[in-house]
Formats: C-alpha cells, sequence, structure tokens
C-alpha cells in the first residue's frame, strides 16, 4: 500500500553528507545504500514512504552533537527515530534528509531501587526497562501495546500511553528528567531527579513534541512497585450504546480502574479466533476493568465495578480468576491491531480522544460514517481516557478505497474535536493529522506553537513539516478553526 513517494535523492549531497558522517562515526554507521536505507521508508503509517538520503545509527551522544553539526553546516534536515512503530509518520524520512537511529544507544545505565527511578539511553525498548526492575519488585507504568518493540525516546516524543496510563499517567506524568542534544549542538538538562525543578516546565514542553525540538540522549523514568494483585473483569453489553454509558458511570463512581477498555463487535470477532481470549463474541461491546492492589483492595474495587456495570445493563460479568487468564482477557485487546490485518488487506488506525460522557454519540456517529464511505470500522479504545482508535478497514487494491478512508478517519476527527475533545490521543500528529491540526487551533495559537519550536531550532531542521501546520497549508487545506465567526487567516487565500 504506497501512497506517496520518492522524491528523487540528490546523489552528490548524499555522498558528501554520508562523507562528512564517516568522519565522525565508524562507516558501518553511516547508511547510503538503498539495499539499507529502504527499511527506514516508512514507520507504522507504512501508506506514506521516502527514501532518506542517508541513515546514520550515532553511538554516543558526543556523535550526535557531532551529527548536529554537520547538519546545521549543510541544511540538511533531520528525522531521529526510535523503533518507528509510530503511527502517525512521525518518524517518516525527507528526501534531503538524515535518519538518525537511536538504535545503538539502548543501555539501560542504572536502576536506583531507593529513589525508584531508571536512567535510560533513548533506544531501550519500553518493556525491557520493566524486565530490568522486575527483581526489585518494581516496573514502568505506561504501556503502549506496542511496548515490546517501542523505544523511551519515542514514548517521551510522542506522549505515549496506554492500558495503565488512567491509574499511573501518562509518559508525562512518569519522566522525570531527559537529556537533550540541540539543533545547535548544546546539551540541555529538563527536569530534574526531584518532584519538582524551579524555572520554566520545559521537560513538559519536551514530552509529546515529536522530534522537533531536540534528539533526546538519556531519560528518568519513575519506577513504581507492582501490585501484589490484579484481576480484571470482563462485561458483556448488547448496545454500544450502554457500553459506552457504562464506562462514564464507573469513573463518575468515584473508581479509578487500572484500565478501561473497550471493544466493539468488529473487535471482538477479529480478534478471538487469532489470540482465543475467551471473549463473548455475541456482545455488541465488551468492557475490560482492571482493578490492582493488595488482595482487599482488588476485592472491595471488583465488587463496586461490578455493581455499576450490573446497573449500566451488563449482560454477562466475568472475573479474571488467574493471573493467566487476566493475560489471556488482555491478550486481545493488546493484539487487536495485528488481528485487523486477518479480516482485512489494510487498516487505517485513528486517535481521537472525547470527553467520556460523549462515547455513546461518537460511536454512534462512527457507525453512520461507515454507511457514507462505505467502509467498516472496528472501535477498540481506551475508554476510561475517551482515548478511541477506530481501524477502519479497506482494501488499498480497490480503486479510491485509500482516499476514502482517509476521508473517514479525518470526520471522525473533526467529529471528536466538535464534542470537545482532541485529534490525537496518544500517536501524535506527524504527517497523518497534521491538517486536521488546523481544524483545532487558532492562528493565536499555532503561532505559540511556532515560536517554541524555533526557539529550540532556529534553523527549523528538526523533523520540518511534521506535526505544526504553516497558516498557508491550513488555508489550503480549507477547514480552519474558526472562533466565534472569526476567520482564522484572512489575508490568505481560503481555497
Ligand atoms: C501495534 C501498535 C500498537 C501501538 N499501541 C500504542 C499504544 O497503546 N499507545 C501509544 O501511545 N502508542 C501506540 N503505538 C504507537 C507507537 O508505538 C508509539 O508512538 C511509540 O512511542 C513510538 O516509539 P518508537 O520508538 O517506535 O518511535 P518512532 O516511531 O521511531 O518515532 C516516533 C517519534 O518520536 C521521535 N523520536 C524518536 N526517538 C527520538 C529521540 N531520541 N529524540 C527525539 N525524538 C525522537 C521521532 O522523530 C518521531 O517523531 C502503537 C503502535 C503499533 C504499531
Amino acid at each position: 500500500m504506497e501512497q506517496s513517494n520518492s522524491v528523487q535523492i540528490d546523489r552528490s549531497r548524499q555522498s558528501t553528507l554520508a562523507e562528512a558522517l564517516r568522519q565522525v562515526m565508524p562507516a558501518h554507521c553511516v547508511l547510503a545504500q538503498e539495499e539499507d536505507t529502504r527499511p527506514y521508508e516508512c514507520d507504522g503509517l507504512a501508506a506514506y514512504r521516502q527514501l532518506p538520503m542517508v541513515v546514520c545509527l550515532p553511538e554516543s551522544e558526543t556523535q550526535i552533537i557531532a551529527v548536529m553539526e554537520i547538519c546545521r553546516r549543510l541544511q540538511i534536515p533531520i528525522v531521529p527515530r526510535g523503533a518507528g512503530t509510530g503511527l502517525s509518520g512521525g518518524a517518516m524520512p525527507i528526501a534531503d534528509g538524515l535518519v538518525l537511529s537511536t538504535a545503538k544507544l539502548n543501555k539501560i545505565i542504572r536502576v536506583d531501587a531507593y529513589a525508584r527511578t531508571a536512567v535510560v539511553q533513548p533506544g531501550v525498548r519500553n518493556l525491557a526497562i520493566s524486565d530490568a526492575a522486575a527483581g526489585l519488585g518494581l516496573y514502568y507504568a505506561p504501556d503502549p501495546s506496542s511496548q515490546i518493540a517501542c523505544t523511551i525516546g519515542g514514548n517521551v516524543a510522542e506522549n505515549s500511553g496506554g492500558v495503565h496510563c488512567l491509574k499511573y499517567g501518562l509518559t508525562v506524568h512518569n519522566v522525570l528528567r531527559a537529556r537533550v542534544v540541540t539543533m545547535e549542538g548544546e546539551v540541555i538538562e529538563l527536569g530534574g531527579d526531584a518532584l519538582d525543578a524551579p524555572g520554566l516546565d520545559l521537560l513538559a514542553v519536551l514530552i509529546g513534541s515529536e522530534g522537533m525540538l531536540g534528539v533526546v540522549t538519556e531519560v528518568t523514568v519513575r519506577l513504581i512497585p507492582k501490585p501484589q494483585l490484579a484481576r480484571v473483569i470482563m462485561a458483556s453489553f448488547d448496545d454500544v450504546v450502554k457500553g459506552g454509558n457504562a464506562v462514564a458511570n464507573v469513573i463518575a463512581a468515584g473508581i479509578i480502574p487500572a484500565g478501561l477498555e473497550m471493544m466493539d463487535k468488529t473487535s471482538s470477532r477479529m480478534v478471538e479466533p487469532f489470540v482465543h481470549a475467551g471473549y463473548d463474541v455475541d456482545a455488541e461491546a465488551i468492557l475490560l476493568c482492571e482493578s490492582d492492589g493488595t488482595a482487599e483492595e482488588v476485592a472491595e474495587e471488583i465488587a463496586r465495578m461490578s455493581a455499576v456495570l450490573e446497573q449500566a445493563g451488563a449482560t454477562a460479568i466475568a472475573v479474571s480468576q488467574t493471573e493467566a487468564e487476566r493475560l489471556r482477557f488482555w491478550s486481545g485487546r493488546k493484539n487487536a491491531f495485528p488481528a485487523a490485518g486477518r479480516i482485512s488487506p489494510d487498516y487505517y488506525c485513528m486517535d481521537g480522544t472525547i470527553p467520556r460522557k460523549r462515547l455513546a454519540e461518537v460511536l454512534i456517529g462512527i457507525t453512520k460514517m461507515e454507511e457514507k464511505y462505505g467502509l467498516r470500522c472496528a472501535n477498540v479504545f481506551h475508554a476510561g481516557d475517551g482515548n478511541l482508535h477506530p481501524l477502519i478497514l479497506f482494501d488499498a487494491n480497490q480503486e479510491g478505497e485509500f482516499h476514502r478512508a482517509e476521508a473517514f478517519g479525518a470526520e471522525i476527527l473533526e467529529l471528536c474535536v466538535a464534542v470537545g475533545g482532541t485529534i490525537t490521543g496518544e500517536h501524535g500528529v506527524g504527517i497523518e493529522k497534521i491538517n486536521s491540526m488546523c481544524v483545532q487551533f487558532s492562528r493565536e495559537e499555532m503561532n505559540a506553537f511556532w515560536d517554541v519550536k524555533k526557539a529550540f531550532d532556529p534553523f527549523m531542521l528538526l523533523n520540518p513539516d511534521k506535526a505544526i501546520p504553516t497558516l498557508h497549508r491550513c488555508a489550503e487545506y480549507g477547514r480552519m478553526h474558526v472562533s466565534k465567526g472569526r476567520l482564522a487567516f484572512p489575508e490568505l487565500p481560503r481555497f
């Protein structure tokens, strides 16, 4: 499925860059042959591809500083890259640019049981942190479904979330400090080991900035004790609206589950033959609600959640009796994306966030859009956070289906904004949702984003053309944020 591709690479610039890079790092860390750079042509948003001019894999922060210097001198844009699992095209290369991979910076520098922190290099996999801390009874809470592969550098850049983030917070709540190399080649440390740090909170600005402000070279994360026990409820509903309302009711009852996820019938039927999670495939929606803590806390919370779910109209409730059964219930949810490949040649994963109480209404809206665009959509989501992941199913080999899927996705995001939500929950904007930014933000807000970008990267060389649209782009897209009837960019051509 290849939709946009390869602008020709300037061979003379390519060899100048590769030669300069080989002066500052071993030759095997610089890739310029097509067979070596091809694996980097896209990230998880495989519909968009572009061969990079050169890929480099530095082995130290000193080499990264040297890379920044070279690229500044030659005016070459840089795309930082972790594991390339991003779903919004954030790590997609630029034709005249360098991909800077952190694959070789994969050391866990130290795990501190007393401070309950880990200091890691950016290319360390998310799950490897918890594995390293497991012997101390600790773990790193943010758990994207891609945690077996994605890196902490990518998590910081995307402010990634996961099932456990409802209770334990997103990446931004679990990172204490980051070391960053700026485009000017300076090393800055944001945040600190203490709970609070004086000065402006630039760490929060960095987290979620999609590789546009600096290259992260070291991260200190917070570790938390592993709960003594965790159990999960699987509740069935004969109506998605009832399921959606049940989510709002659980939170309104003052309960913060360790995970609160929802899958519609299309999703559970898609996943069940794949992982045999034991899902109720006749239910219109199933909710997975986890409780963790001591045995007493879990028993009490499971009883309270069960009561709320029954009152909300659950037709069946099953509670995991063993750790193996708990993991089996979750395995379906965690494997929903790969399972989509079994029923559809292609899928397009959206990532909007809405206020929880509007869940049912948005699900109905999406069902109507399925008819309008003639495409099926499987809904799996972090329901407790109001973070939707509609998987639009399509076949790129069928004329026009990809463009219908894109339009379907854009309309879902517009609906999210219309009900008071946002165009992304955790996957970032990248190139995928760059036009939708125009729907959400005003001219003033966009200008503020650009001012921050320029303060960190006056050369505009770090991951350009991602995440923040130019005002002209918004004008061309023709869907500008209109506040109180005032046009966002009156002086710019509208179409
Ligand atoms: C099957 C599947 C399930 C997923 N589930 C989830 C989920 O549950 N929750 C979730 O949040 N996401 C999820 N994702 C999306 C993705 O895994 C996350 O966005 C992840 O954080 C990306 O990490 P990465 O190492 O692959 O980064 P990449 O994709 O390589 O890069 C992502 C962004 O980070 C920047 N970047 C990478 N490293 C650095 C660095 N050192 N310094 C500065 N910028 C950097 C890149 O330029 C890019 O903009 C899923 C993806 C897949 C394929």
